[in-house]
């Protein structure tokens, strides 16, 4: 082969295939045929009925994202699949006389709102609909496809305004003096077709394409383009998705749902999403097509009364749901039609549950023996275990209830009422929590419902597009309160006599969809008191929900290699860090240690200009130091606890700068200055700093405030030791914080161990004092062979290291410019949550690896803000960091994802 071949040409060389027939694909190729058709395919492979067809790959939208024209080769590999489509069929496309249907679906990777909906019976025109009327025997289902088909395609493809068919569709129902879209006659519908065509031409300045292969065409183009529309951009930077992967296309051949009253539409869950529970769980529409089931324009009926209605299909798809679960091992959740009887397989997938439902699912199907343990911790995720222990509202609190609705996505959700998008949004940045009421929602309500506390509609079911998009974000909902009235126009709604209006507070339940007027007070979660040991999983009264916690969480601990430790500055946060399962304090921030009623004794310090007045303001505050430590230490016995020096600057201590110079000013016009405050404002401003955060803070001021650091290590080793003769355990580590080279280190640790070694003599107890540091500062990171020569400890303060590899200001950043990174895509997430892998995260790698190579033994672990979220926990597993530490509160959530981490990597070493 030659070497320098023209790349593009080696690739056609390679003959990259763009299609795929359903038969030919299969669910590992999702990264190829979408999640949609990597599972037509597989359910095509089960021998199930799914209407033949073919897709797309992502590979020929990649192409035509990168050069804005389809691959070559695509026109002829549509052409080739669509000959084979209609040889199995035994039509054509758009045949004038017997017409083969195609629906055009979009299907990325992962499914995601914003991208191109569904586009219908492509392939009817203004001859074949009657070719349609004549073989189906039903002139209105002709008609009524024909005209769903132009206001699809009119409103998706040719971007005509959705709301102008929608309107003409009332009107026509209007002057029929009818109420449903079913009654309208098929020369009703034969006039809508006129008007719809008409909207077209007017709206998209040309005709409605009556070329089938055109109409074809122009929809698999709309679906690339559909990528890049700014909703799917903004879900995917909500959800961490690749903007690269690109979407499949699915064309798949029709089967009608709308061909009278036995033939529906409907979607189902072999679980109850919400509870996990086996049962039959979801909605059925009769004589209705495609988006109608979800879209709330008619009341469905629950998937049970389907037995009634068609019994042989209903049966036919519980048999079928049993196969889905059993093969993927996991709950399904499925669209379907039935046409004159017959029961097609649309869509199938692993199903978005609720947090509560993935961990009871997940021990459920251990029980059931379709999965192991390992497998079912990965299942589950931090971010729904923090969900679970959310407040809940107090049951016993008095409570108005509006109304109820359905219970869409758990959780209690407290705000303002707002009718529309946009003012969710504006209220919410100017920091009110709202509430998003809307009779039903749609992709244009997605920042809407991001930015709002909780979702409230009064239309539609479990499955309706609300219900869906708000369990994917994790977001309480309830849905279809059909006793609400909602007005968005006047922005109120009413239920009875009670009238809500924009700004009035309402709590929503997501659990049991009970909707109520005014606050609510919330109780906490059972997750919570399982944590703080107040409940407990064999308990009679437990729930499943806890008991399936208490099994993964064991299981997570079983398998973990980092261990989490707790930021915990007091023995109240020890003793609830303790219960949440910390084994130790990673970091005991001691400046929580100098403010209240010691504030005045660190004034003292401060303004000491004699070494008597320093020494004396260090003696009062060396006993108060002692009894924190304490008991801090017998909160912790037995389990390590670092104690860091003081790091933030001093005049953090002081008063505030403007409010002194005014009381100052105001004392000296009154001729009566007060000299302690004289001498507090020349303080002040001496200590002023344009960035502190950068200036004289951490082991600079350990440096340069003589006896300020030795006091706290004598107040530690003086405890330690005190605990001892207590005939405790206390296992001090002292950490110093902002260190840039060794020789800062060098100095203080010098200082620190003959302090030790005093206390040891005066005391008699023989102390084992670990001295280590932060490693927070580039500096330190690039040297941490040589800083690791002084410590017997590292910890990663990744708040600080982010702040000065990004050169971010940490107190200001976030709320300057983020908003507008995340939303340029300059960043997924905020790098203060979750760690940035490729800038930070080296340093931290390279620092683990030059440390230990100086020192093997070096204890190594994080207490910045990352040790407690999930995607940065997994990377600290990673990098071989031996524990995470976070705040109390996280700890379950770190002990979760570090056994996830664990089993994740123990199960792709093959070992
Ligand atoms: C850090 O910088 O990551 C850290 C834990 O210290 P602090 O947040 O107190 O500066
Ligand atoms: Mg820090």
């Amino acid at each position: 082969m030659s070497e320098n071949k023209d790349p593009h040409v080696a690739q056609s060389d390679a003959a990259v295939k763009f299609v795929y027939d359903f038969t030919e694909g299969n669910r590992d190729l999702k990264d190829l045929l979408g999640g949609k058709g990597a599972n037509l395919a597989e359910m095509t492979n089960l021998g199930l009925p799914v209407p033949p067809g073919f897709t797309i790959t992502t590979e020929a939208c990649k192409t035509y994202l990168a050069s804005g024209e389809e691959p070559v080769e695509l026109r002829d590999e549509v052409s080739a699949h669509l000959d084979a489509l209609e040889q199995k069929m035994g039509k054509k496309l758009g045949q004038a006389n017997d017409p083969l249907l195609v629906s055009v679906r979009s299907g990325a990777k992962f499914s995601m709102p914003g991208m191109m909906d569904t586009v219908l019976n492509i392939g009817l025109s203004d001859k074949s609909v009657t070719g349609l009327a004549k073989q189906s025997g039903d002139d209105r289902f002709a008609w009524d496809s024909y005209r769903r088909l132009i206001q699809m395609f009119g409103k998706t493809v040719m971007d005509v305004d959705g709301e102008l068919f929608e309107d003409a569709l009332e009107a026509a129902k209007a002057a029929k003096k009818v109420t449903v879209d079913t009654d309208l006659e098929a020369a009703d519908l034969k006039k809508l077709v006129t008007k719809f065509k008409k909207i077209v031409k007017t709206e998209a300045g040309r005709d409605f394409p009556q070329d089938p292969r055109e109409q074809m065409d122009l929809a698999i183009r709309s679906v690339f383009e559909s990528w890049n529309t700014d909703r799917a951009k903004l879900y995917r930077r909500q959800e961490r998705i690749p903007g690269d992967l690109g979407t499949a296309v699915n064309i798949c051949s029709m089967v009608f749902g709308n061909l009278g009253p036995d033939s529906g539409t409907g979607v189902a869950f072999t679980r109850d999403p919400a509870s996990g529970h086996q049962g039959v769980y979801g909605d059925y529409l009769t004589n209705a097509q495609g988006e109608d089931v979800v879209a709330g324009i008619r009341n469905t009926v629950a998937l049970a009364d389907l037995e009634q209605i068609d019994k042989k299909s209903y049966d036919q798809l519980m048999q079928i749901m049993e196969t889905l679960e059993t093969h993927y091992k996991d709950l399904c959740d499925i669209e379907f039609t039935i046409e004159r009887g017959q029961l097609w397989m649309l869509q199938t997938r692993v199903g978005k549950r609720t947090a509560g439902a993935a961990f009871r699912i997940a021990t459920q199907l251990v029980d059931q023996g379709l999965i192991d343990e390992a497998e079912a911790l990965q299942r589950v995720n931090g971010a729904q275990l923090a969900q679970l222990m959310f407040p809940r509202f107090d049951e016993d609190a008095k409570v108005t209830q509006l109304g109820r609705g359905i219970a869409a996505s758990p959780g209690a959700a407290v705000g303002k009422a707002v009718f529309d998008s946009y003012t969710a949004i504006k209220w919410s940045r100017s920091g009110e929590k709202v509430i998003l009421i809307r009779r039903e929602t749609n992709p244009d309500d997605l920042d809407g419902m991001i930015a709002c506390e909780g979702i409230l509609t009064s239309r539609g079911g479990k499955t309706s597009h609300a219900a869906v998009v708000a369990r994917g974000m994790g977001k309480t909902c309830v849905c279809g309160a059909e006793d609400l009235e909602v007005d968005t126009k006047r922005r109120r709604m009413t239920v009875g006599g009670t009238v809500v209006e924009e700004g009035d507070v309402v709590s929503i339940d997501g659990s049991t969809g009970k909707v109520y007027l005014g606050e609510v007070p919330v109780v906490p979660s059972p997750v919570v008191e399982y944590f703080e040991g107040r409940m407990h999983a064999g308990a009679d009264d437990a729930d499943e929900l806890v008991g399936a916690v208490h099994r993964i969480m064991a299981y997570a601990d079983r398998v973990r290699r980092l261990r989490v430790r707790a930021n915990a500055d007091n023995a109240e946060d020890a003793l609830r860090a303790r219960r949440f399962g910390a084994q130790g304090i990673g970091l005991c921030r001691t400046e929580h240690m100098f403010l209240g009623e010691r504030r005045e004794m660190v004034e003292r310090l401060i303004l000491a200009d004699a070494d008597e007045a320093r020494e004396e303001a260090l003696k009062e505050l060396l006993p108060l130091q002692k009894r924190d430590f304490v008991e801090l230490f017998e909160a912790m016995d037995g389990l390590p606890v670092t104690v860091r020096l003081l790091d933030p600057p001093l005049h953090e201590f002081l008063p505030d700068i403007t409010e002194l110079s005014v009381r100052v000013a105001l004392a000296e016009s009154r001729k009566d200055s007060n000299e302690n405050d004289l001498r507090l404002l020349q303080a002040v401003h001496r200590l002023h700093e344009q960035n502190p955060m950068l200036g004289l803070r951490g082991v600079r001021l350990g440096l340069v405030i003589p006896g300020l650091f030795t006091m706290q290590v004598r107040a530690i080793a003086e405890a330690a030791a005190e605990r001892k003769n207590a005939k405790g355990d206390p296992r001090a580590e002292i950490m110093i914080p902002l260190v840039g080279t060794v020789q800062e280190l060098e100095i203080v640790r010098e200082e620190a161990e003959q302090v030790i070694a005093e206390v040891e003599a005066t005391t008699g107890v023989a102390l084992k004092l670990a001295l280590g540091t932060m490693i927070e500062l580039p500096r330190a990171a690039l040297t941490a062979d040589q800083i690791a020569e002084a410590a017997e400890f590292f910890s990663f303060g990744t708040n600080d290291l982010t702040q000065t590899v990004w050169g971010f200001s940490r107190d200001d950043v976030e709320a300057s410019f983020f908003t507008a990174y995340l939303e340029k895509g300059i960043f997924g997430v905020s790098p203060f949550e979750t760690i940035d892998k490729d800038g930070v995260g080296k340093l931290v790698k390279d620092a683990v690896k030059a440390g230990r190579a100086t020192r093997p033994d070096l204890k190594l672990g994080v207490c910045g803000e990352h040790g407690g979220d999930p995607e940065s926990v997994h990377f600290f597993h990673e990098v071989g960091l031996d524990y995470v530490s976070c705040s109390p509160f996280r700890i379950p959530v770190a002990r979760l994802e570090a056994g996830r981490a664990a089993s994740e990597s123990a199960g792709s070493d093959h070992r």
